[in-house]
């Protein structure tokens, strides 16, 4: 909503986190979003800004107590038989209804497909506006505006964005952004229960089920301790299985280069950087690949970084723990055979 100086000062407060449940558990990335919502919530604190949840979908009885531990001060839940399937119209309607009841001063959702779908149909219904992928948020010291920072123009430029007029102030992140805080079992809060009123309920289409398909599902580099990725210097579809055996050595997960999705080598499920996962492991493993932007900020919070690269002077050498200059075709199998043993 376009409002004045004084409107924004006074009746906007709190940072929202919209919760997600995938499986029937609370997602991981809405931990990680708990987490800088408290940061951010702390900085706002001459707001008296609370950090709230907003969890909504059918049989969330009890999941409060969890998010709480994650420092949520506040859960707003919204569980009702409409929201077992995801239905982005009824929650669309539910959120934007939710938002102009309590005023939120920032929205943050996740960057998963749910979140990329309803996050921009809400800032449409409240006319305010959303800032997607971002890569950092604070506030600033000032104005006490959030800093929306994010990579734009094919990565070329890092661009820290602020929406000043409009509330809420919104932001989609990715999972592995943000880390979430250690969980505190002495903390409670506030349960407030919403419904969803019969007229949201009334859409043009119903979902009849939902289910996730084939094996690319079953890739997880989100919760992979480590990560080896290829990138165009495997050369072909058949030069990853040099990947494949280091990464099962290590019992990690196989990541890669855009460059190697687009020779269809590999599917995109494995594809680490802007356009495609953002991840955090603990040792991330690059062989062959270059370092470009786009490549780095899906990859750049990684614990320890490990590059393998013929090219001392490639980008992803300066940005690596360890550097080792090389042809990954002999190196590769020697580390894998070293770890096998
Ligand atoms: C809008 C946009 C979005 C993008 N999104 C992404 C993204 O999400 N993820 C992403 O990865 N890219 C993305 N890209 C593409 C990105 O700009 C780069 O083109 C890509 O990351 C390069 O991939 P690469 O490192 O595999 O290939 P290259 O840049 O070609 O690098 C290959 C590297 O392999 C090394 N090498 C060659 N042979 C060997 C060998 N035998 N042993 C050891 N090293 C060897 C070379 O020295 C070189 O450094 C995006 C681009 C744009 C414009």
């Amino acid at each position: 909503m376009k409002l004045n100086e004084t409107e924004i000062a006074d009746s906007y407060n709190d940072v929202w986190v919209l919760g997600e449940i995938v499986d029937g558990q609370v997602h991981k990335v809405t931990l990680e979003l708990l987490g800088i919502a408290r940061e951010l919530a702390d900085k706002r604190a001459v707001n008296n800004s609370k950090v709230v949840c907003l969890l909504m979908g059918s049989g969330l009885k009890g999941m409060e107590t969890g998010l709480f531990y994650q420092s949520a001060d506040r859960v707003i839940m919204v569980d009702d038989e409409s929201l077992k399937f995801f239905n982005d119209s009824v929650y669309s309607s539910v959120v934007s209804r939710l938002i102009k009841k309590y005023k939120p001063e920032i929205l943050i959702s996740g960057a998963t497909s749910k979140g990329r779908s309803l996050m921009p149909l809400v800032a449409v219904q409240i006319e305010t506006g959303l800032t997607a992928d971002c890569t950092g948020l604070d506030i600033d010291k000032e104005s006490g505006l959030l800093l929306q920072t994010r990579p734009a123009y094919g990565g070329n430029i890092i661009a820290t964005i602020k929406c000043e007029n409009h509330r809420p102030q919104m932001s989609t992140v990715r999972q592995g952004v943000f880390k979430a805080i250690e969980s505190d079992d002495t903390r409670t809060g506030e349960l407030i229960v919403e419904s969803v009123l019969e007229e949201e309920k009334r859409t043009r289409f119903t979902v009849l089920s939902e289910e996730s398909y084939g094996d690319d599902s079953k890739i997880n580099l989100h919760d992979a301790n480590v990560i080896v990725s290829g990138g165009r210097g495997v050369k072909s579809a058949e030069g990853f299985e040099v990947i494949h055996q280091l990464a099962n050595a290590v019992e990690g997960a196989v990541g890669a280069t855009r460059a190697t999705i687009d020779s269809g080598w590999i599917s995109y499920a494995h594809q680490v950087g802007q356009t495609g996962l953002t991840v955090q492991p603990e040792i991330y493993i690059a062989c062959g690949v270059s370092g470009q932007i786009q490549h780095l900020v899906g990859m750049q919070s990684s614990d320890l970084i490990i590059a393998i690269n013929k090219d001392p002077d490639a980008p992803i050498m300066q940005l690596a723990d360890v550097a080792i200059v090389g042809d990954l075709f002999e190196v590769v199998p020697e580390i894998t055979k070293l770890l096998s043993n």
